[in-house]
């Protein structure tokens, strides 16, 4: 489940930061890597931070596993990858490099930009990985 970060109540509580720590399955479409599939669920690990202009800055990382054949030889092959991300939510609009969000941050669209962002673009096994760790 992707959590919300209710913005409204926080304030209301003087909560300014926070972590969210979750785990959420990925939307298979986003995957463009034949015959590869998710082979856990997306672990996300985010920090949040409300500021005065009640714009919310939220940073830190995704983590998730591929499992298929690798793209060059067709052996079987598993990765996990680990990717920092970051975005800011403004309100009522974001600006085109910002979200924008009502009263409630919701991480949904973020999350599925910072994964397609992360997705690499092909999956290849121990034996044809790239030196520099594609
Ligand atoms: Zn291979």
């Amino acid at each position: 489940m992707i959590p919300d970060i209710d913005v409204r109540s926080l304030l209301a509580k003087k909560i300014y930061v926070g972590t969210l720590v979750f785990e959420y399955e990925p939307e298979e479409d986003i995957l463009d890597i034949p015959y590869t599939k998710f082979s856990s669920p997306v672990k996300a690990e985010l920090r949040y931070e409300i500021f005065e202009d009640n714009s919310v800055e939220v940073k830190g990382s995704i983590t998730f596993s591929l499992k298929g054949a690798c793209s060059r030889c067709l052996e079987p092959a598993e990765k996990c990858y680990t990717e920092e991300v970051e975005a800011l939510f403004e309100t009522p609009e974001g600006d085109g490099e910002t979200y924008g969000y009502q009263h409630v941050v919701k991480l949904n669209e973020f999350l599925r930009d910072a994964l397609l962002f992360a997705l690499p673009s092909r999956l290849l096994c121990g034996n044809c990985g790239d030196p520099d760790g594609e």
